[in-house]
């Protein structure tokens, strides 16, 4: 038995039967509920919007460190409080109850925001939510909103704190019955003192205003005249300027090397298309599976080009086939070029191209995570967001999973 064991165990035992000696114990037991209640240390635990709020909570604005909730830090250790502040999705779920389960007892739950309460706007046609944080851990609170605001996250924890300084020594999770606190309730206090002010002062502006109405019989209150609206004449608006090279350089640059490449929607590829390439068209150039890479590598290595930053590659699924799509930008000249190429088939493949820019790594395992489609070559192609073992891709046109979407009943 540790030292808290004497004192909550022993003692009691000892003192109980003793004259007087159940309101020692309780006397104990109050300040060991009030020490509690009043130094909360949380776990940071922000996963969405919710979060911002929370961190509002704990700026200089709000400061929740005047409820003793201080020490805010990303680890279980020492933490006594965890809000869950944003939406909680599959995979986090065991990382969830894992980091409630290495925080040391007596600690609580609070669950601000109807993500974690119950799944909040992504309850329906969801197919990676946990609908609410107590089906993993145990919620003491629940403070509703999207988002809440701090005042809310506030009282919540007030009302935490009530909740702990009710708890019995034998077992801290579990409420007994109310016992009124033997404190102060400066709250009560202050704000009867503050509501007196205010009255005081209310009684004497009246005085004032009575006694300058007499002194003024003529006295009209000023009263602000509207100005009519100005009217303006409407601004045409001003052709896009283009930055970097223009759509018809570039096109031409790669026309010239890939004769087949066209831009999307573009019927063929005769010259006279790129004529209508104006600054306001998004240049997209449709290619195959076999150019789709020494495409890219050109777009990157051109002297002129030099398309060196990759914004995005992402995947459209079309029903009988898929569309790689990427986005690339030239930090040097500033233009832009999306690039699109299509894949068919149930487990669809197309070259990596990590080696030539190192953040389509993490595009590419996101596309493979929710389209399942495959990257040759790729250092490591595994699911991002989504469990290892979660059945199929949720982005594919066909994917179905009864057990984890709730249809809108709508
Ligand atoms: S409850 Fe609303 S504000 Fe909070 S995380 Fe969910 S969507 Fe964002």
């Amino acid at each position: 038995m540790g030292v808290a064991g004497i004192v909550t165990e022993t003692i009691p035992k000892i003192l109980d039967p003793l004259p007087g000696g159940r309101h020692l114990v309780n006397g104990i037991e109050f300040i060991v509920g009030w020490a509690r209640a009043n130094s909360l240390w949380p776990l940071v635990y922000g996963t969405a919007c919710c979060a911002m709020e929370m961190m509002a909570t704990g700026a200089s604005r709000h400061d929740w460190a005047r409820f003793g909730v201080e020490v805010a830090r990303a680890t279980p250790r020492q933490a006594d409080l965890i809000v869950l502040a944003g939406t909680i999705v599959e995979k986090m779920g065991n990382n969830l109850v894992t980091l409630y389960q290495q925080m040391p007892g007596p600690k609580y739950v609070i669950a601000m925001g109807s993500c974690s309460i119950s799944g909040g706007p992504f309850y329906y046609d969801s197919y990676s939510i946990v609908r609410g944080g107590d089906r993993l851990i145990p919620v003491d609170v629940y403070v509703p909103g999207c988002p809440p605001r701090p005042e809310a996250l506030l009282y919540g924890i007030m009302h935490l704190q009530k909740l702990i300084r009710k708890e019995g020594r034998h077992n801290p999770w579990k409420v007994k019955e109310f016992e009124t606190p033997p404190c102060i309730d400066i709250h009560s206090n202050s704000k009867k003192e503050w509501v007196e002010i205010e009255t005081q002062k209310q009684a004497g502006m009246t005085t004032a205003r009575e006694r300058f109405k007499a002194e003024n019989p003529d006295y009209v209150p000023y009263k602000a005249v509207r100005r009519p609206k100005d009217k303006f004449p409407e601004v045409p608006r001003r052709p896009v300027v283009q930055s970097g090279l223009a759509n018809q350089d570039i096109y031409a640059i790669v026309h010239e090397v890939f004769p087949e490449v066209k831009q999307v929607k573009q019927e063929n590829t005769d010259a006279e298309n790129d004529k209508k390439l104006t600054s306001e068209t998004l240049l997209e150039f449709a290619v195959t599976k076999d150019h789709y890479l020494s495409l890219l590598t050109l777009l990157k290595t051109h002297a002129t080009l030099q398309m060196d930053l990759l914004l995005q590659v992402t995947a459209i699924d079309q029903h009988d086939f898929f569309h790689i799509l990427v986005h690339l930008l030239s930090t040097r000249h500033g233009h832009k070029i999306f690039v699109r190429c299509p894949v068919a088939g149930e487990q669809p493949e197309i070259e990596t191209l990590s080696h030539l820019y190192r953040g389509a790594e993490w595009h590419e395992r996101e596309v493979y995570d929710l389209f399942g489609i495959i990257f040759r070559g790729h250092p490591d192609l595994r699911r991002l967001f989504l469990k290892e073992d979660f059945p199929g891709h949720p982005l594919r046109k066909n994917f179905k999973d009864p057990s984890r979407i709730v249809k809108r009943p709508y």
